[in-house]
């Protein structure tokens, strides 16, 4: 594998610029940092890669480990951001300043193990441009599975191409797919499924999954609710045309129970009783109402987002030992 990685036939690339680039967002894992670095040092010995490891806005010790860990290893580059922008957001920052021609990403708890990135980098190598993961008994909550599995057929609805497992992040991408997915960078940016979008010869492989063991998940039931709306609404126009279509069947429906309704009173004389009906109906309109107002919220909403173009994250500084690659003060 080591000759392929110091073969230079990269066009448009720098000079000695890496082969690869494994991108990994931190959030608060000073828990974690020294041992994956250590673990992917380990697995990637035989590669020439630059490890880019994207702060975003830890509050713990996090960024003064990074710190230290980029002075001691010229691989290592440190993306600070300028507060805390979320996951992808921060990936994507991550990418806008990779040079390697194939790019991996991974979450910094362990839970995905850094011994499977070589399997993602020969995907790549041969010949695929988006390699995804599914994880292999995933150990979370049992929850959290069930609403991965909703998104992952939810998205596979709306985008029209399929894929088993959309929430695991240890992925692979060549260059020009991460750099088309930076131009993008939309608001609501699920980089997953952008990248299968861009994708011309994707794969998915099984990899393995482990529980978390320092810290804590940093999704909230709340946050994951907000990506899965990012995920329907962004992609697709097809829930909000659902509920459009139960708008019309209820509407017909009601139609007909008001004709049932006269002609009974034409038949048999008006109903005094039936007031519950009368207000389960009602409340049965009202929720389909007041989903539908709420849809629509959401994608004005977005529309407000993309049109206001506020960066989705802001670098602050990067920091590695060869000086820094790109201006510091990058906006996007
Ligand atoms: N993360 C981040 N910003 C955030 C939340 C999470 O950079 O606002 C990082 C986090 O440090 C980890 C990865 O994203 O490397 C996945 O987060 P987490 O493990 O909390 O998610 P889960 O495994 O529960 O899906
Ligand atoms: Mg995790």
């Amino acid at each position: 594998m080591s000759e392929v990685a110091l073969n230079e036939q990269s066009g448009l690339r720098p000079r000695g610029a890496p082969e690869v680039s494994i991108v990994i967002p931190v959030f608060n894992e000073q828990g974690t940092l020294h041992h994956l670095v250590g673990e992917i040092q380990r697995v990637l010995a035989h590669e020439r890669y630059e490890l880019v490891l994207v702060n975003d806005g830890s509050k713990d010790r996090s960024s003064d480990i990074l710190h230290e860990l980029a002075a001691e290893h010229p691989e290592i580059v440190v993306v600070e951001l300028s507060r805390n922008f979320g996951q992808h957001p921060a990936i994507i920052a991550g990418f806008s300043i990779v040079r390697g021609r194939w790019i991996v990403t991974l979450d910094a708890d362990l839970q995905n193990p850094p011994e499977e990135i070589p399997r993602i980098i020969d995907q790549l190598r041969a010949g695929h441009d988006v390699v995804g993961s599914i994880r292999e008994n995933r150990q979370d909550p049992w929850l959290r599975k069930q609403v991965s599995s909703l998104v992952n057929t939810v998205t596979t609805a709306s985008i029209g191409v399929g894929m088993r497992d959309y929430g695991c992040m240890l992925r692979g991408y060549s260059h020009h797919v991460v750099e088309e997915i930076v131009e993008l960078a939309e608001q609501a940016a699920f980089i997953p499924a952008l990248a299968m979008m861009l994708a011309a010869n994707p794969i998915e492989i099984e990899v393995r999954h482990y529980e978390r063991e320092e810290g804590s998940s940093k999704y909230s039931p709340l946050r994951l609710m907000r990506l899965g709306f990012d995920l329907i609404t962004g992609f697709s126009l097809l829930p909000i045309q659902m509920v459009s279509v139960a708008g019309l069947v209820i509407a017909i429906l009601g139609g007909a129970l008001s004709m049932l309704l006269f002609a009974r009173r034409i038949i048999l004389g008006p109903e005094s009783e039936g007031i519950f009906t009368l207000f389960a109906i009602l409340f049965a309109f009202m929720g389909v109402l007041l989903l539908a107002v709420g849809l629509v919220g959401e994608y004005v909403g977005r529309i407000y987002a993309e049109v206001r173009r506020r960066p989705i994250y802001r670098i602050r500084e990067v920091i590695s030992q060869s000086g820094s690659p790109d201006p510091s003060d990058e906006l996007r």
